[in-house]
């Protein structure tokens, strides 16, 4: 057996290229930290922020939260938001880009191919353009004519939706559905582009039912979606996701649909 004897110098020598080749690695690694960082759109608190603010968020799993996170990401990527006349904080882009997930979260390869900007007006905005395709006196809108491709949202609006989570309202949601809506070319409560065609003509006749037993008796779905079809999926999947379970108990069968149209596993 032979034992090895190194020169002290040698030993010292060995010793400072092995904390060298350490210090190397440290900082390469350091480095990728922070360029993986810095390509994200997720400000650093976006956890905390959307376990704060977003119920939906809270009850996924931990598996369910990093895919979410990651679906944040890419909308933030994808869509520029901007504020007008507003400042858009973090957690203002954070409640965007969740009231677009979180219709679309079982569909894992869903983008928003007709959204390009959000603009996110203060309180209330007097509007000197088409008014179509407003809601509830302005508390947001998907874009007609030169607005393609735009959604607008008042702040305020949009952080009541998720503070006030038990009421069956998210304007942000509202506005999602409709762009959900609109993929197929037409907005007319029918998204043709998810919902099965075999459950379309009933799709159809369950929104006109409703709408017609909603005028006649009124109703504890929210009398705006009594405006037309296109209205009434907007608000029918604001309920679905704020309150599903009383949205079950109320109305079995367009909850039945509407696990159909989300694909949520029933
Ligand atoms: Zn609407």
């Amino acid at each position: 057996m032979k034992i090895l004897y190194l020169h002290p110098i040698m030993a010292i020598a060995f010793q400072a290229l092995c904390v060298l080749v350490l210090i190397v690695l440290l900082i390469l690694f350091v480095f990728r930290i922070s360029r993986t960082k810095s390509n994200s759109q997720l400000p650093e608190n976006y956890s905390e922020l959307l376990t704060e603010y977003v119920k939906f968020y809270r009850q996924l799993d931990e598996r369910g939260k990093e895919m979410f996170d990651k679906r944040v990401d890419q909308f933030l990527s994808a869509v520029k938001i901007t504020g007008v006349n507003a400042i858009v904080e973090d957690i203002d882009r954070l409640l965007i880009a969740a009231g677009s997930i979180i219709p679309v979260y079982s569909i894992t390869d869903w983008q928003y191919i007709n959204l390009h900007e959000v603009l996110v007006y203060p309180g209330s905005f007097n509007m000197d353009f088409d008014q179509e395709g407003t809601d509830r006196n302005i508390a947001g809108m998907v874009g007609t004519g030169a607005l393609q491709h735009v959604m607008i949202i008042t702040k305020w609006q949009l952080r009541q939706g998720f503070i006030n989570n038990n009421d069956a309202h998210n304007t942000a949601i509202h506005e999602f559905a409709h762009l959900i809506d609109k993929m197929d070319g037409t907005m007319d409560g029918v998204p043709e582009i998810i919902l099965e065609k075999r459950y379309v003509a009933q799709w159809k006749q369950m929104m006109e039912t409703t709408i017609e037993q909603m005028k006649n008796y009124g109703s504890d779905i929210d009398m705006y979606g009594a405006t037309n079809t296109t209205e009434f999926f907007a608000v029918i999947t604001e309920y679905f996701f704020e309150q599903p379970d009383l949205l079950k108990a109320n109305h079995p069968g367009l909850y039945e649909m509407l696990e159909r149209i989300y694909k949520i596993a029933g």
